[in-house]
């Protein structure tokens, strides 16, 4: 840092490059306050956005290119086109919309061919729509819409279209995404100071092998961050699309990384010694003789590559295999007869699960399939009483207890094992990995197996759950009748109602299900029990059941106990019912503001009827006032009950975000890299990060070099274990 020399002023501003020792040479590295015209206290702001040095900055990628060549009328805007125009302010109004008050903005602009709305449903950043007035000249950069036969904007980017800000001389301009308190003006200038600063420092940016870049025609990187941010004054159509050799290079990396982390991990189980089972399925074939129904063939599929992995591999490696099947394709049937593999070679299991439901259901269904022979099942939960626990762990340490099933009571310090070989978690998304690693280490590199009922596509298994080998149970038991499903308006109402007392009254249940509003716990549980009390008057003659988030997980547990026991014919909930949770009885699920929920979800919920002999349905309804966009959307589960086809649409529509669900854990953020549009890339990501470690599994060729130091800048030394 001592050969830094740092001016911070902002109004020398025509001094270029190679002058001479004042001049300003910036690393990746440097703190972003000394790029030129930022300084501390703009500095400050760009910390808290997560912007700390000049390679943060450099990622601040573009979000959309306006492209001054071709400004449009506003009566000549068709529906999909990116566009950019420059009109005048209208008004600005926000209004509340639907039961949940949510706050909708429009920003209505004209020019002198039409006039066109902006909305947004949620505020960009505190103060964005306070600097707009009537009369302001903006510039508008978005998306047409079709919204209910009329053309409009969702969030598109408004811009100030002042001489000053128009002065800016380049015809096309980088839009960056705002933040409060940085102007897009000031972005732009501080990145072009940025890459400036940088021209020295050009070679050493470049962190990708020469074979590489070669065989995947990637531009250097500086070259490509140059284009990004300065792109081609004839730059083609491919640039709004973020499809030119800059991005595509850009988005490649970003993957990149993440997959050379995955594939270092998947090396390091490669090399973990693991546990040898025997080939020994006689308690198997005894299980599967005694069952009243024929395993599918995707259930066979399944077993079959499990066993490989507990008995052929040579040398013994410790399984960490994901099995993906829909709601209701068997998995527990699988974990079953993975267990007595590894019980038939003198080991111990356990199959953890979420929720202390799920685990008395698992346990009921084991101990009636494995007591016969012989075997002893243990329950271990949180709410069993201390003479219970004190006994179950007893026998647990004697090696008395086969198969182990419990909640994340299963990896307090207190459990210890005789000898565990086989770890199962059911619904893995409800589990971080440290949890995962707790359990593992109760045993001696044990194999895993890991199930979920969440399908997950393609490409976000490629990310999220890279380091996994995969089996897919993608067949349902033969003789399920499909659950009819239909979406209603508010004017279906009273009909869907009746068809609910219809099923009630020929001995029926049926859960209904409102969406989280996830701005407040408050509104949430207001809404849930007004909607409690607004069925109850509709079914007097019932009794109703409320589940909702504020309750304690043990309330939780008692009302879905009675709503499994027959006490109430309705249960409401706001929350997402227990995944997993089998109440064969139930054969409606009534979803209210469908559109609020992605396909996914609505997929799983619907997933909770279905699971008994009486044929099922799927009502949902709709809000008032919902986009055709979203009622299209939600139409598709009138269509498919295949989860995999409903998630891959589903990420196409929402994206990963959103479809993870905020609170998922381990998808990583990408900055430019989009996993529906770049599909492709990410495929290629991965192979040139897997290519690597079969050129040089210890990463010790100098070409690698770099690779080998941001695996371990990023992800600490750990990350090099399996490498050495
Ligand atoms: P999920 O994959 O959602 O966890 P489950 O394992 O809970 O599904 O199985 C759902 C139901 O289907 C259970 O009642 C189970 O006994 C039954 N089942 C499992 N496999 C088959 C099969 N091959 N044929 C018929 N029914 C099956
Ligand atoms: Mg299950």
């Amino acid at each position: 840092m001592s050969s830094l020399k740092f001016d911070t002023s902002t109004k020398n501003s025509n001094r270029s490059p190679g002058r001479g020792p004042d001049l300003l040479t910036l690393k990746v590295d440097t703190p972003v306050q000394f790029v030129r015209g930022v300084g501390p206290k703009l500095g400050e702001r760009l910390k808290d956005k997560g912007v700390w040095t000049v390679q943060d900055l450099l990622e601040w990628y573009p979000r959309a290119y306006e492209d001054r060549r071709a400004a449009r009328s506003i009566d000549s805007l068709q529906p999909g086109e990116l566009v950019s125009l420059r009109a005048e302010v209208i008004g600005v109004t926000s209004f509340a919309m639907g039961k949940s008050r949510r706050k909708i903005w429009d920003i209505v602009v004209r020019d002198g061919t039409g006039k066109i709305h902006c909305k947004y449903f949620r505020v960009p950043y505190k103060g964005y729509f306070e600097r707009f007035q009537p009369n302001q000249k903006v510039r508008v950069i978005g998306r047409v819409l079709n919204y209910r036969g009329r053309i409009e904007f969702h969030h598109p980017d408004l811009q100030d279209d002042t001489p000053e800000t128009y002065a800016d001389d380049d015809v096309i301009v980088p839009i960056y995404p705002e933040t409060e308190g940085v102007t897009n003006r000031q972005l732009r200038k501080m990145i072009q100071e940025a890459l400036t600063g940088l021209v020295a420092e050009r070679d050493q940016l470049e962190l990708l092998p020469a074979w590489m870049r070669t065989r995947y025609e990637l531009p250097p990187r500086y070259e490509a961050l140059l284009q990004a941010h300065r792109p081609h004054k004839d730059s083609g159509p491919e640039l709004a699309e973020f499809k030119t050799p800059a991005h595509r290079r850009l988005i490649f990396e970003e993957f990149f990384w993440l997959e050379l982390w995955l594939a270092s991990r998947k090396q390091e189980v490669a090399r973990e010694a693991g546990i040898k089972m025997r080939r020994d399925l006689s308690l198997v074939d005894a299980l599967v003789r005694n069952l009243a129904f024929e395993l599918t063939g995707a259930q066979k599929r399944a077993f079959q590559e499990i066993v490989a992995d507990l008995c052929d591999r040579d040398p013994a490696r410790p399984m960490h295999r994901l099995v993906q099947g829909d709601v209701g394709s068997g998995k527990t049937m699988v974990a079953l007869m993975a267990a007595l593999v590894a019980v038939a070679s003198g080991y111990q299991a356990t199959l953890m699960v979420p929720t202390e439901i799920l685990a008395e259901q698992h346990d009921q269904t084991a101990r009636r399939l494995l007591e016969p022979l012989g075997l002893k099942v243990g329950l271990l939960t949180g709410s069993l009483k201390a003479r219970e626990r004190a006994q179950a762990l007893a026998l647990l340490e004697r090696g008395e207890i086969h198969l182990l099933i419990g909640t994340h009571a299963l990896i307090e310090d207190a459990v210890h094992f005789k000898n565990l070989g086989l770890v199962i978690i059911d619904e893995q998304h409800r589990f971080g990995v440290e949890q995962r690693a707790r359990l593992k280490s109760k045993g001696q590199s044990p194999h895993f197996l890991i199930m979920t009922a969440t399908p997950i596509p393609r490409t976000l298994a490629m990310t999220v759950y890279g380091d996994l080998d995969v089996s897919v149970i993608d067949e349902l038991p033969k003789g399920r009748s499909p659950i009819q499903t239909r979406v209603g308006f508010e004017s279906h109402r009273g009909k869907m109602l009746e068809f609910v007392r219809a099923q009630i009254t020929k001995g029926r249940q049926a859960y209904f299900v409102y969406p989280l509003v996830a701005e407040s716990e408050k509104i949430d549980l207001k809404n849930a029990v007004t909607a409690f009390e607004d069925l109850q008057k509709q079914f007097p003659e019932y009794q109703l059941g409320l589940l909702h988030g504020r309750m304690k997980p043990d309330e939780k547990d008692q009302v879905m106990r009675r709503f499994r026991a027959g006490e109430f014919q309705i249960l409401v909930s706001t929350t997402v019912i227990e995944v997993g949770v089998d109440v064969p009885n139930a054969n409606i699920m009534v979803i209210e503001h469908a559109e609020r929920f992605g396909l996914s979800q609505l997929h799983q919920l619907r997933g909770r009827v279905g699971r008994g002999e009486h044929k099922s349905y799927c009502l949902l309804m709709l809000g008032y006032a919902v986009s055709e966009e979203a009622r299209d959307r939600v139409k598709i589960m009138e269509e498919s009950t295949d989860g995999f086809v409903i998630a891959e649409r589903d990420l196409e529509i929402r994206g990963p975000g959103e479809f993870l669900g905020a609170r998922q854990s381990g998808l990583p953020g990408f900055k430019l890299a989009n996993l529906v549009r770049d599909a492709r890339i990410l495929q290629m990501a991965r192979e040139a990060a897997f290519e690597v470690f079969e050129r040089d599994p210890s990463l010790r060729l100098k070409e690698h070099a770099s690779l080998r130091r941001e695996l371990l800048r990023a992800h600490g030394p750990t990350s090099l274990a399996g490498i050495g």
